[in-house]
């Protein structure tokens, strides 16, 4: 019994391993070493990490991914710094200056997150309606693609958009239009100063937001401890 046991949990390890390492093959570039990351860097001062709470200290933090409340009801890492390529988290304080001229902030559920991250969503949810797949990376993984939400700075809630951060139905899609006039007024406020200070937002989710000068920024497969460094 003992035996079959044994065999039965190694090939659960063989298979679950294989379909790991199918699912995190990727064609785009990734760094996966402090050293090369460290280069990276060095031969160009926009590859640096930002933390932006540091930068932006009033944006609101709700960093699910780091929780179980996410879609995927699963902590996906730990010890998370909500940070971003340099260029785009400068833009992001300015989106945040103007909001709050309007009473308003942001709130961030993700930044840069460890191409491991994408893999393990990839793994756990293999649709790419929902996930990004690992072949081609996601922004998040190069630092320069944001979820987001607006927040009301007096009672601190957030603004009705429709539904709820990663929820995967056509009412989420930008062109989505049957909805209250106060949803659609909130989701073109916050798609309109975004693209004003250069990002650019994709069709079916309206909570994320990626740098227009994106070309040329690497994926980073290294876990918040290893960046601490890196991270200005
Ligand atoms: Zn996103």
């Amino acid at each position: 019994m003992f035996r079959f046991a044994l065999i039965w949990f190694a090939g659960y390890f063989a298979i679950t391993g294989q379909v790991y390492a199918q699912s995190c093959k990727t064609d785009a570039p990734c760094i996966y070493t402090r050293e090369a990351l460290r280069k990276s860097i060095d031969s160009d001062a926009r590859n640096k990490l930002v933390a932006l709470k540091k930068l932006i200290p009033d944006l609101v933090l709700d960093i699910r991914y780091a929780t179980t409340n996410n879609f995927t009801k699963t902590i996906l890492y730990h010890h998370p710094v909500a940070c971003l390529r340099r260029e785009p988290a400068m833009a992001l304080k300015q989106v945040q200056e103007e909001l709050n001229r309007k009473g308003l902030s942001l709130k961030l559920f993700d930044g840069f997150r460890p191409f491991a991250v994408t893999c393990r969503i990839w793994q756990l949810v293999p649709d790419r309606h929902y996930a990004a797949n690992p072949r081609k990376g996601s922004n998040h993984n190069r630092g320069v693609a944001v979820d987001i939400t607006l927040v009301d700075m007096k009672t601190g809630m957030e603004l009705n958009m429709g539904t709820p951060y990663d929820n995967f139905t056509d009412t989420a899609h930008l062109d989505f239009y049957n909805l209250p006039a106060d949803v659609l007024a909130n989701r073109k406020l916050l798609k309109t100063v975004m693209r004003k200070y250069g990002f650019d937002i994709v069709p079916t989710e309206w909570w994320h937001f990626q740098w227009k000068n994106r070309a040329g920024y690497e994926m980073i497969d290294l876990d918040f401890d290893a960046l601490k460094e890196f991270i200005d």
